[in-house]
């Protein structure tokens, strides 16, 4: 069963000074989190996770995930600034970007983050844009085909198709790619692969880690590069629904730590730091939307509708992505009802949940929507002339601080040319 990281009680006190639609952020639950993760990958004497900073670009929770020894991963102009602004520096910034333009391996190569190239003519643009290329670099792999786990009765538990995705290079790009940075004159290697997306497995990490564990010391022997890291990239999920079951990381270390041992270290590369670029696993649960219904219309269906809407979270919307929903103070009533529960976009595709069963809900409840404090907020626009909401931070002393006000109609004015 979900339970909500705040009361009703908690919920009415901090609406009454930030109103609704917002969202908020659990510090303890994502320092405890970040320090499990540590924990579990301890180890590997060179480990770091860079936080995905796509997934939550606001710097009070990057701040916080620094002070838990977090470097980011960026992937445009602005997550570089962002970054920089927060006091990232040098190679605790990731740079894995696709479709790059220029200026950004420039400003990246200015803060001295160590680059992730996506593609193999990427050299060129980076040799155009900073004149060199770093001492420190990193290549994206795509092993293509399909990729898949844990075959059960209702198919396989992990199953993408790296062959469709438009990142990375080939097998022949990548050793083609490593002779080249290195008669350009890097030293150091690594090497990055994102293989399937929002598992829930504790087989992934290790699996693909297997992969970039072989694929390491074929590069080394094929081309004599010296790699000294090796990057797991994002993919570790969290579940969205109460029935799934949780990743265990601390297993999912474990897992890679044997495939370590039984790659990397016969083949004298027990010195590979490692490093992981999550951002759901480190955030999605740690944040809740808070919503309160404004509106009960009862035609073909029953409808719930609330002050938030896709612009808000747009996981729904886009996916038909499942986030679990608690009424506030009915968290033990019985789910008697069966709800569709709405925003206000004038797109039918506007709905939180479709044919939810749910508590009694009345105008004025407030309800706490699941798992959004990655790929929430972040992905929020202002369709139908919606804002986007405040950002708020849950405290491990009980106290609410701002991270980002709401958004006023001057902020949506802003850019418009009048005349
Ligand atoms: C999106 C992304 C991540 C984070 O993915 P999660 O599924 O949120 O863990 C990491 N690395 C890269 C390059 C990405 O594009």
């Amino acid at each position: 069963m979900k339970r909500p990281f705040l009361t009703l009680q908690q919920a009415e006190d901090i609406a009454a000074r930030y109103p609704t639609p917002f969202h908020i952020y659990d510090e303890r639950g994502i320092r405890d989190n970040a320090r499990r993760l540590y924990r579990a990958f301890a180890w590997n004497p060179g480990f770091r996770e860079y936080f995905a900073v796509k997934a939550t670009p606001t710097p009070g929770i990057l701040k916080i995930l620094k002070e838990e020894g977090c470097g980011v991963d960026c992937s445009s102009l602005t997550e570089l600034m962002m970054s920089d602004r927060c006091g990232f520096r040098g190679e605790e910034i990731m740079f894995s970007s696709n479709d790059t333009p220029g200026e950004e391996f420039a400003l990246a190569a200015r803060l001295g983050a160590i680059i992730n190239l996506d593609d193999i003519s990427h050299i060129d643009t980076l040799l155009s844009a900073v004149g060199s290329v770093p001492r420190k670099i990193c290549c994206r792999f795509n092993p293509g085909g399909t990729f898949q786990l844990g075959e059960s009765k209702e198919g396989f538990q992990v199953m993408d198709s790296p062959g469709d995705a438009k990142y990375g290079m080939t097998r022949s790009q990548i050793a083609q790619a490593y002779r080249r940075l290195k008669e350009l004159g890097a030293e150091e290697f690594g090497i990055h692969a994102f293989l399937a997306s929002n598992t829930l497995s504790n087989e992934y990490y290790p699996a693909l880690a297997r992969i970039l564990f072989q694929l390491a010391v074929e590069l080394k022997e094929e081309t004599g590069a010296h790699i000294t890291f090796i990057n797991l990239s994002g993919g570790v999920g969290v579940p969205y629904r109460p029935e799934q079951p949780a990743n265990d990381i601390e297993r999912i270390g474990e897992g890679v730590r044997r495939a370590y041992e039984e790659l990397l270290v016969p083949a004298g590369m027990g010195d590979v730091a490692l490093c992981t670029e999550l951002g759901r696993f480190m955030l999605a649960p740690y944040g809740h939307l808070i919503t309160r219904v404004l509106h009960e219309k009862h035609t073909y269906k029953d409808y719930i509708g609330v002050d938030a809407c896709a612009a808000n979270l747009m996981r729904p919307a886009m996916y038909g992505a499942y986030h679990h929903i608690t009424v506030l103070g009915k968290e033990d009533a019985p789910c008697d009802h069966k709800y569709d529960v709405t925003g206000a976009l004038c797109e039918n595709n506007d709905k939180f949940a479709v044919d939810r069963m749910l508590p009694e809900i009345a105008v004025g409840d407030l309800l706490a929507i699941h798992d959004t404090g990655a790929h929430g907020h972040a992905m929020g626009y202002q369709y139908n002339g919606r804002l986007r909401s405040a950002e708020l931070l849950l405290r491990e002393d009980g106290s609410v601080r701002l991270l980002r006000r709401a958004e006023t109609p001057e902020d949506y004015f802003a850019t418009v040319v009048w005349e």
